[in-house]
């Protein structure tokens, strides 16, 4: 779904105003004042995935030049292809934190962070806080791992390896070099950086997951470590920021050990590793309002393991946060509906899941295409968008022509008399297109419809197609949005 963002050139995205103004003075950095620091520090581009290896190159040239010594390019890795793997240092200070973005090339929320992250940074270096940073940290920030699969959109590298699965044989260049990095400047900390499946729910109780977040175990019993500890504190740390901006929207990542990953085998090396998952947010600006979350819960993490506030986080907190809830949402549900279908069976009462596929989300690869994912009772589930059927009748019915072009469908029905309808003679119209019109997991046609009329017609009322709604009539209810609180 965030592909739907148009692509803006990085260049014309640059805003030339963005350091001028005085930062604000006070040394104690708030999340809502990093929340609003956001729009003039940022740089990056609209849409996140149009970035690619040469614009992020671009970027970095631009925020050197912005800011003559912040941060150097201290040494470059070669992915597969030969494309450069860039490596930055910036600050003095004695606590070695390595961020890697990028490393599953679809996923690429963070490294628009990291470059207004810079920026900001730069920008702010008068700024007691952000002072303190530079002179505690060193921060080793590799904005994006996998260049080649950036260039093509896909998680796995050129070799069609999943980098993030080679921390222990070290086949990809990619994987090698950044272990390599680890070796040579031992960091105490990591940041793993990734998108996840967007279709998550934070808990039974929350939303749509913004961010997700592991502390890294570094061995099979999830043994509680110094570093493991400080994770845990991280990521409580990170909540705490950003849930008024994303209120029932964080969690924790649901996954065990993992000896061949990169962020386990980072702990187990001795840099204890944080995972940050960037999950959805259905609705305008969903990749601008996750750039900013992740904006806010970089620097703000940051900023509490430099001036020892982590300290005072309690780690166990950390069980608090809800866990991931997989399988429960869903593009869209249509609620207690009467389906027909090609088949013949008499009408019964059902609920419709869709899904549409997703860039980077593991459940959804066997939908090629949006589709129905589930039929019958799914009280359980979730829709970022749920339309309320009860009294309507739902017929399936192949798309006529391209889809989602609800004039066309609801034309080609007119012309076979089909709009205001007897239900007997609908029904008999979709047993006549049998396998062709049968709800069922996998089918990508469209959804009419109906609802009761006078005089015992049904009423042509809309559709539901390709996971959207069709017809301005249906009634729909989608998650509204979370505005920061204040
Ligand atoms: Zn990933």
């Amino acid at each position: 779904m965030q592909r739907a963002f148009l692509f803006v050139a990085l260049a014309l995205c640059v805003p030339g105003v963005a350091t001028q103004g005085a930062p604000p003075t006070p040394a104690t950095w708030k999340a809502h004042r990093l929340w609003d620091a956001w729009p003039r520090a940022r740089v990056s581009p609209a849409d996140p995935w149009g970035l690619k290896h040469a614009g992020l190159r671009v970027a970095l040239g631009d925020l050197q030049a912005r800011h003559p010594g912040l941060f150097s390019i201290v040494e470059e890795g070669l992915s597969s292809e030969g494309r450069q793997i860039p490596v930055l240092r910036l600050g003095s200070g004695s606590t070695g934190v390595l961020l890697w973005s990028q490393m599953h090339g679809d996923e690429p929320t963070a490294t628009s962070a990291l470059l207004d992250v810079l920026n900001w940074l730069g920008a702010s270096r008068a700024d007691a806080a952000v002072q303190k940073l530079l002179a505690n940290l060193t921060l080793w920030i590799v904005p994006m791992l996998n260049p080649d699969g950036a260039e093509r959109a896909r998680r796995w590298n050129a070799q069609e390896i999943d980098i993030n699965r080679d921390a222990m044989r070290l086949s990809t260049p990619e994987g090698r070099f950044l272990k390599a990095v680890r070796d040579r400047v031992q960091p105490l900390i990591g940041y793993n950086l990734h998108n996840q499946n967007p279709n998550l729910l934070a808990g039974k109780a929350g939303s749509q997951v913004a961010i997700s977040l592991l502390s890294v175990p570094g061995d099979e019993d999830l043994s509680e470590t110094r570093g493991t500890r400080r994770t845990k504190q991280l990521a409580v740390k990170i909540q705490r920021l950003v849930t008024v901006f994303a209120t029932g929207r964080i969690s924790r990542y649901d996954m065990d050990y993992t000896a061949r990953a990169f962020g386990d085998s980072m702990t187990r090396w001795g840099t204890a590793t944080l995972l940050v998952e960037t999950g959805g947010w259905a609705g305008p600006d969903e990749a601008q309002r996750l750039v900013q979350l992740n904006f806010v819960a970089l620097v703000g993490s940051l900023m509490a393991l430099a001036d020892g506030s982590i300290d005072a986080i309690n780690s166990q907190d950390y069980a608090l946060i809800p866990l991931n809830l997989r399988d429960s949402l869903t593009t869209l549900v249509v609620r207690n509906a009467r389906l027909t279908g090609g088949r013949g069976l008499p009408p019964f009462t059902a609920d419709l899941s869709f899904v549409v596929p997703g860039a980077f989300a593991d459940e959804t690869m066997r939908y090629r295409e949006p589709a129905i994912k589930e039929v019958g009772d799914l009280s359980y589930a979730r829709g970022l968008t749920e339309v309320d059927a009860t009294g309507m009748l739902a017929v399936p019915w192949p798309m006529p022509g391209p889809a989602e072009d609800w004039p066309a469908l609801r034309e080609s029905l007119r012309a076979r008399g089909l709009v205001e309808v007897d239900e007997a003679k609908l029904l008999a119209a979709v047993r006549a297109l049998g396998e062709a019109a049968v709800a069922r997991p996998g089918y990508t046609g469209a959804v009419l419809l109906y609802r009761a009329g006078s005089a015992g017609t049904l009423m042509l009322e809309g559709a539901v197609a390709r996971g959207r709604v069709l017809g301005e009539k249906l009634v729909t209810a989608t998650e509204i949005p979370t505005a920061p609180v204040r």
